[in-house]
This record gives structure tokens, C-alpha cells and sequence, in this order.
């Protein structure tokens, strides 16, 4: 779409893009100064252990809040922020604040959580994604089994030997992995054999629907005892129900997250959330 003017000016005729096209271009190109106009946000939603009720953890997902856009969820703008490659720049922001803030927690004397960060495959390819980590842990002080990430078993499969080895350099690091979506790529099972990873997250479509077909309460039992016998820990993403919720204890899933305890929330309501829970719960 772009044509050529004469010299090196390129001007992009924006009659020919579709709706789509130039909202994504809009998205991109305020997506570009979120940082510096400080735009960007975490969201923080707890993760449960199913056996003690503690809350032992929480996912942090980026909030996106723009003056004239409004506010954007990362369903819609992390795929734009992985095209143009924002999502260097804006994951390494991420891991950054989710450091600070759970050492902040930990300063605050709550016992210790792990703070899980979504990781994109370019990410993970970038060379400079070992150091990041390294110097994040460093920086903000944060013991490295205190820091999850969490990748997605289609990304895994994109480039497998890099995978392995970045994988294998985070273990040294003592960092916790989990694969996050289980169930939804094209699961191949050689790959859980071949890599490190110290957790499964059962993607939410399964357990959305454990109640409305008897085949996801099968494939969620399935996964726990998977997960079990390769020696990984569990989680079930998307938890709204009471019912769904002792399904899950029964069949030994060990973590929980999902609406039913909490939607992902400010760092300040999170740490409301906590106090109020931790005295339901004494
Ligand atoms: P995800 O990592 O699988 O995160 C879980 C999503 O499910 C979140 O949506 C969360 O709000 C939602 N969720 C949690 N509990 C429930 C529930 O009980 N019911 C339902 N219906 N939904 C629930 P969110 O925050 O909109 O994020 C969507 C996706 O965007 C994430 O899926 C993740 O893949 C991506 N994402 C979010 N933050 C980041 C980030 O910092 N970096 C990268 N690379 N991706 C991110
Ligand atoms: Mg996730
Ligand atoms: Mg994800
Ligand atoms: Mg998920």
C-alpha cells in the first residue's frame, strides 16, 4: 500500500486501507509513545493454591489506557506490538514493574508470591532476553524463583532448539516456567519431554465450559494427571464457579485463577484483595 514518490518518500495512501488497517496504524502508532507518556499499566490477578486457600502468586497482564483511543485490551494491541516490534521494548517495561512490584510485596512483609509475566516469541528470541532477566533480578533485588514466565506451547514449537536453549539458561538462572494455554496450540508432547518447564496452565476454554461438556471436565482431569506424571505443577486459568472450583480440588489440580476468586486488578486492590482475604480466611 505503501507507493513509491520519487527519492526515499514513501507516503501510504490512506483511501486504500481497510477500517482494520488504519485502526491497527492508529494503534501502532500511540502504541509507539505509551511508555514515555506512561500509558502503561499491570494488572495483578491472583493465583490460589487449591489445597491451603493461600494465595501464593499473581499474573500480572498490561492495561493500555490512551487519551484518544481509550482504553485497549492486549487481546487487540499485543499482536500489533508484536508485528512492528513494540513488544521488545514494552515486554522489557513489563518484567520490570512486575519485579518491582512483587518485591515491593515482599518489603511490605507478605510472605512470599510469584509474579507471572507473558512472554511473546520474539521476546524470547531477542539475544538480549537472558540479560534482561538477569539485570531485572538484580536490579530490583526479586530472588529469581519468585519470577515466573509464561510461554505458549505454538511459540515453543516455533524455533524448538533456540527454545531449549533459552529455556535450559533460565533454569540456571533459577526463574520458573510455565506453559501457558495448554491445550489450545497444536500440542505436540515431545516438546514437554525435551524442555524444562516446571508448570502447565490449563487453558481457559476448558475450563470456561467444565460444566456445559462433560469432554472438557475429561481433557482438564486429563491434563492434571499429565502434568502430575511428567513431575510439573498445574494450573486452571478462567475459574468463575463454585462447582468449577471442587471439580478441580477433586481432581488434584494444585493452582487456581479466574473470577471467581478475582479479576485481574490494580497493584493497590490486589494488595486490598490480600488483607481482606487473609482475614476470611484465619
Ligand atoms: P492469558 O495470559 O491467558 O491471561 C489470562 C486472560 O484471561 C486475561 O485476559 C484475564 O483477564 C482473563 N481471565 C482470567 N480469569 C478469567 C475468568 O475467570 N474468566 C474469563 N472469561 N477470563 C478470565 P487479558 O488480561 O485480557 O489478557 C489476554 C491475553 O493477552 C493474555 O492471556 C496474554 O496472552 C496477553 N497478555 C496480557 N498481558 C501481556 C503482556 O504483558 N505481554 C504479553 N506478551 N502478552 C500479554
Ligand atoms: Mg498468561
Ligand atoms: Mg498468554
Ligand atoms: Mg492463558
Amino acid at each position: 500500500n505503501a507507493k513509491k514518490m520519487g527519492g526515499n518518500t514513501y507516503r501510504i495512501y490512506y483511501e486504500e486501507l481497510s477500517k482494520h488497517e488504519m485502526e491497527n496504524l492508529m494503534i501502532a502508532n500511540s502504541l509507539r509513545n505509551a511508555i514515555a507518556k506512561d500509558e502503561l499499566n499491570l494488572s495483578y490477578q491472583p493465583k490460589i493454591d487449591i489445597d491451603s486457600g493461600e494465595v501464593v502468586g499473581m499474573e500480572a497482564l498490561l492495561r493500555w489506557e490512551n487519551s484518544e483511543i481509550g482504553q485497549i485490551f492486549p487481546d487487540k494491541f499485543i499482536p500489533i506490538a508484536e508485528d512492528t516490534g513494540l513488544i521488545i521494548p514494552i515486554g522489557t517495561w513489563v518484567i520490570k514493574e512486575a519485579c518491582k512490584m512483587n518485591k515491593s510485596m515482599l518489603d511490605l512483609g507478605y510472605p512470599p508470591m510469584r509474579v507471572s509475566v507473558n512472554i511473546s516469541a520474539k521476546q524470547f528470541k531477542d539475544v538480549n532476553f537472558i540479560n534482561i532477566i538477569k539485570d531485572t533480578l538484580k536490579d530490583s533485588g526479586l530472588p529469581a524463583n519468585q519470577l515466573e514466565l509464561e510461554i505458549t506451547e505454538t511459540f515453543a514449537l516455533i524455533d524448538v532448539k533456540n527454545t531449549i536453549e533459552m529455556l535450559s539458561k533460565l533454569k540456571e538462572i533459577g526463574v520458573y516456567i510455565s506453559v501457558d494455554d495448554f491445550g489450545k496450540g497444536y500440542s505436540s508432547l515431545n516438546y514437554l519431554r525435551d524442555m524444562d518447564i516446571d508448570e502447565l496452565k490449563i487453558d481457559k476454554s476448558f475450563i470456561l465450559g467444565l460444566t456445559k461438556n462433560p469432554k472438557n471436565a475429561s481433557i482438564a482431569k486429563t491434563i492434571i494427571m499429565l502434568a502430575h506424571q511428567l513431575n510439573m505443577n498445574v494450573t486452571a486459568e478462567g475459574v468463575e464457579k463454585v462447582e468449577d472450583l471442587l471439580f478441580l480440588k477433586s481432581n488434584k489440580c494444585d493452582k487456581v485463577q479466574g473470577f471467581y476468586y478475582s479479576k485481574p486488578v490494580t497493584k493497590d486492590i490486589f494488595i486490598d484483595y490480600l488483607n481482606e482475604y487473609n482475614k476470611e480466611t484465619c
